[in-house]
């Protein structure tokens, strides 16, 4: 594909509490970003909505405000890529373009009832054998089926083709091309629980299952590729491709540049979510992992395990503010770094219960191996430490289902400042620990998505060869204490469950 004129790519990090743009140059570093908040709505407990227009303007005005700081002019972007908050649900009218209901955002439980009758009807199994994902309540399908169930007249509506549905990624197309495009990509597509990740189509079944009609299904795109041109209204006449598309886990894989089998990332933030690159083949998990699209490029598709723990800078959120061991989340790392170790002190995080591999809802938090001469630092490092651990355990079960070994873990998002915890993750896994040089990781792997699609990159070894990498953390600690201490920790574990 011939050259763009253009000398930035543009990259939509929509998030589930802000909405942000950041401008990438030709080496990939971020020149520029601009942020948005925009509040969510809790009508009922369990309940978690977003209002979609607060969601494109947010988008909107944060694209147009990076632009004006820097003086770009929106002739010099080259391509649009998108990273968005997933699995969120969207239904609007195809001619107005007008919302019928709030965006059912994905941390909103109120389709647990919808997925315990799937269950109950025998898909459980089905679902995870054509999705890869287990019937829980965070996917879109049941989302959307609660929307036509509960909205008035929306199901004839969407039988006649006058609603559409979209995740956000959809939603903001559709807004960005003035309503040309109604287009999704694989990687969002994938976390619906109404597509098929191996013939990589909307799936018949399941639509019938959930009573969803087909026409209201946008069109699933190759992740990098030109879903259409802004609408000249926007960004002052300029036609913008919009071309890079995914979800922002995937985004963060592809930005990490994770492209071969066995290659993995995870970002620290409030919970971890690791993903492992397992090529062109769907993985099934023995333990309970999600199988995903990671995406398509360049003609061909790629997948990959998913798995993440709940409570993970979360926990440190919890030492400064309930416990009040900490001032700041940074001093953590000092604190940790003072004790040579726990002394036998360990901390198994499942205040909301334990995920992958231990899969147990009741297990609850646990402070164990407690002696007089225990320490606040003792505690402060141990909960760092626990991230470490948990880490761990999902990467053993993705090694397992993957049967591939892994080179390194790359890693990314707010928690991954802390040195300490770095270092400690190198040290459990006996494995080079790469941080990422930028935070911008997850906008990152949309711009490369966009920038490989219109030629502003030619291809992934220009994508490699972009100096993405900042410091690297390599093992240090003797086998035998790995050893010990990581089967100290599977006791805590044990002690922790509910079983
Ligand atoms: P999210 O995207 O989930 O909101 P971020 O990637 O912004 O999360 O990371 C924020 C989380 O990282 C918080 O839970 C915070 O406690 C934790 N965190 C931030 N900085 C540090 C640090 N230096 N050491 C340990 N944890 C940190």
């Amino acid at each position: 594909m011939k050259h763009q004129a253009g000398k930035f790519i543009l990259a939509l990090d929509q998030g589930t509490t802000s909405s942000r743009a950041v401008l990438f140059d030709g080496a990939g570093r971020a020149v520029g970003m601009a942020q948005r908040e925009f509040p969510c709505c809790y009508p009922q407990p369990g309940w978690v909505e977003q209002d979609p227009l607060a969601i494109w303007e947010s988008q909107l005005s944060a694209a147009r405000q990076v632009l004006r700081e820097q003086g770009t002019r929106p002739t010099d972007i080259a391509a649009i890529g998108i990273a968005n908050q997933r699995e969120t649900t969207v239904v609007w009218e195809r001619s107005a373009g007008k919302p019928i209901h709030p965006a059912i955002v994905w941390q909103c439980r109120r389709t647990a009832d919808l997925c315990d009758r799937l269950k109950s009807d025998g898909w459980a199994d089905r679902a995870r054998a054509k999705t890869g994902l287990v019937l829980d309540a965070y996917f879109s399908g049941p989302k959307l089926q609660w929307i036509l169930d509960h909205v008035d007249g929306a199901r004839a509506r969407a039988e006649r083709g006058e609603l559409l549905f979209g995740t956000v990624d959809a939603w903001l197309i559709w807004n960005l091309t003035g309503g040309r495009a109604h287009a999704t990509d694989c990687s969002n597509a994938s976390r619906t629980l109404l597509f098929n990740i191996h013939d990589r189509v909307w799936d018949d079944e399941l639509l019938a299952a959930m009573n969803i009609p087909r026409a209201m299904l946008p069109e699933v795109n190759p992740s990098s590729g030109v879903y259409g041109r802004t609408d000249p209204a926007l960004f002052d006449g300029a036609e913008i491709p919009v071309a890079g598309v995914a979800g922002d886990q995937q985004s963060a894989l592809f930005g990490q540049g994770c492209f071969e089998p066995g290659q993995a990332k995870n970002t620290y933030g409030t919970g971890c979510f690791l993903l492992m690159n397992t090529g062109a083949q769907p993985m099934e998990s023995r333990h309970g992992l999600l199988t995903t699209l990671a995406w398509g490029v360049d003609g061909r598709v790629e997948y990959a395990l998913e798995g993440s723990v709940f409570m993970a800078g979360a926990v440190v959120q919890w030492l400064r503010d309930e416990l009040g061991l900490i001032e700041t989340a940074a001093e953590s790392e000092a604190v940790a770094g003072s004790v040579p170790d726990t002394q036998g002190v360990y901390m198994v995080p499942a205040f909301a219960g334990l995920g992958a591999p231990h899969w147990d809802m009741r297990a609850r938090g646990l402070l164990a191996g407690l002696t007089r001469g225990a320490r606040r630092a003792h505690v402060v490092r141990a909960a760092l430490e626990s991230i470490a651990y948990s880490t761990r355990d999902v990467l053993e079960a993705m090694r397992e289902d993957a049967g591939m070994a892994l080179p390194c873990l790359h890693a990314d998002g707010g928690a991954a400042a802390n040195g300490f915890l770095m270092q400690f993750q190198a040290d459990i896994l006996n494995l080079p620990v790469r941080r990422a040089r930028q935070q911008e990781t997850t906008a990152l792997g949309a711009a490369m998505l966009a920038g490989l699609a219109v030629g502003f990159w030619p291809d992934r070894h220009a994508l490699l060869a972009l100096d993405r990498t900042g410091k690297e953390f390599l093992p240090a600690m003797p086998e035998s204490r790995r050893a010990d201490l990581y089967a100290g920790w599977k006791q805590a574990v044990r002690r922790a469950l509910d079983r």
